[in-house]
């Protein structure tokens, strides 16, 4: 399988309950590499254009307002397969669905609050990277 990179979020539930060091070993255990990290406090515009895709649902306001309502920690993952690795590594987006060991089912409050995004796809990814990061603030 192809080295890959993933653009992951620690969410703002996270950051306030000092669990950044507790995902990020959850993130190294399964073999993911941080390649990339800075802590930001999003501005209301910056979580809109992330989040571009949900403008509509019901829930985009809730989401928007949540993410820059504290600060939250962006960062890029590399390793083989690293989006799919990830995105099992993180659980199903509602906690309570999620498998046992994964990082939304021991840490998330709700499906709202969930603690961590992790891009779904190599497009995605490449802009969800671009968007926080660039390319010489990936030291891989
Ligand atoms: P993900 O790829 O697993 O993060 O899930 P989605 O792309 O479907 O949704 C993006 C984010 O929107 C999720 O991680 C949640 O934080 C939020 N979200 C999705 N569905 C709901 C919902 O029904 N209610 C609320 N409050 N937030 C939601």
């Amino acid at each position: 399988m192809a080295i890959e990179r993933t653009f992951s979020i620690l969410k703002p539930d996270v950051t306030a309950r000092n669990l950044t060091g507790a995902v990020n070993a959850r993130i190294e255990a399964a073999g993911l590499r941080i390649v990339a990290q800075r802590r930001v406090r999003m501005t209301r515009a910056q979580a809109e254009t992330f989040y571009a895709v949900h403008k509509g649902r019901g829930f985009f306001e809730e989401l928007v307002a949540m993410m820059s309502s504290a600060p939250v920690v962006v960062q890029v993952l590399e390793g083989e397969g690293a989006i799919a690795k990830y995105r099992e590594v993180m659980g199903a987006t509602d906690p309570a669905k999620a498998a046992p060991g994964t990082i939304r089912k021991d840490f998330a409050r709700s499906v709202g609050e969930n603690s961590v995004h992790g891009s779904d796809a190599p497009g995605t990814a490449a802009i969800e990277v671009a968007q926080f990061f660039a390319g010489n603030d990936i030291v891989g």
